[in-house]
């Protein structure tokens, strides 16, 4: 089932940014040392304003995902993003690990962020996106529940948006069981669309990647999209701290100039994108 594009769009792209900044040390890395987080401050003092001018040359409006700590932490870069254009949607509060949480801290911490991006900015966020990209059992039913439309952190498919439906039983021996699709419509992300695990110096894997390899990777992508997946959608994911560096920034500007190359590409927001879904 594909998107209803707007007349003339054959793709929509979201180049989306997930502002960290401290939080996905702290919260996915569990390191809070100063190297650390200046790491993420370069994100929000560097990172930022570099994406922003980016996006402005190239006239793209975007998703910026941002844990409710960055929004406390680094309230002047959010306010940037907002008056700029771009829309901000939740990205949980400290960027935790939600497989490890209780049910009761999980929706703990869901209530809490959605209360704090009202306070903070003074709008309900209309999608999520989980930090590191993963769910519990419970994840998907707390979306619905708490009114989100749209989410961003699964995998089922590459180009096309879907209802996710969860497993609701596993049998190694007896195969698994979906219950019924969900209300939520999800536009799925991809490792390989992301800047960050290949380009980042990270503890537990290899990264710092050939800026040309990264390059060759997206756009191979981008490519088989707009060929092969007519009305679908690229989603891209992209970290301040990460594509602010110098070179990366570089790479970014030379996909960014073979993407707008490219007749009926539309680039805007996931909130934007999961409205042009038909059922
Ligand atoms: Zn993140």
């Amino acid at each position: 089932m594909p998107l209803k594009l707007p007349p003339g769009k054959n793709l929509a792209v979201s180049i989306s940014a997930d502002f960290d900044a401290h939080a996905v040390w702290m919260g996915s890395f569990g390191t809070a040392s100063p190297s650390f987080l200046s790491r993420g401050e370069f994100g929000a003092e560097v990172g930022v304003p570099r994406l922003l001018e980016t996006f402005a040359r190239y006239d793209i409006q975007t998703t910026w995902c941002v844990p409710t700590h960055t929004i406390q932490t680094f309230r002047r870069q959010c306010q940037d993003i907002v008056e700029h254009g771009h829309e901000i949607a939740a990205h949980g509060v400290y960027h935790e690990y939600i497989p490890k949480l209780e049910a009761d801290e999980e929706r703990r911490l869901m209530e809490l962020q959605i209360s704090q991006h009202e306070r903070l900015l003074g709008r309900r966020p209309a999608g999520y996106r989980s930090p590191a990209w993963d769910f519990s059992d419970s994840t998907l039913g707390l979306l619905e529940e708490f009114g989100f439309s749209w989410d961003s952190s699964l995998m089922g498919r590459d180009f096309e948006p879907y209802r996710p439906r969860p497993v609701v039983s596993q049998s190694r021996e007896e195969g698994n069981t979906f219950g019924e699709p969900s209300s939520l419509l999800e536009i799925p992300v991809s490792w390989y669309l992301d800047d960050f695990p290949p380009l980042e110096n990270l503890p537990r894997s290899v990264g710092m990647a050939a800026t040309n390899d990264v390059l060759s990777r997206w756009t191979d992508l981008f490519n088989f999209a707009y060929q092969r997946v007519p009305n679908g959608v690229f989603a891209l994911t992209l970290h301040p701290q990460t594509i602010g560096r110098g070179h990366h920034l570089l790479m970014l500007e030379q996909f960014l100039d073979h993407v707008s190359s490219h007749y009926g590409v539309w680039f805007t927001t996931l909130s934007d994108i999961a409205d042009c879904w038909e059922d």
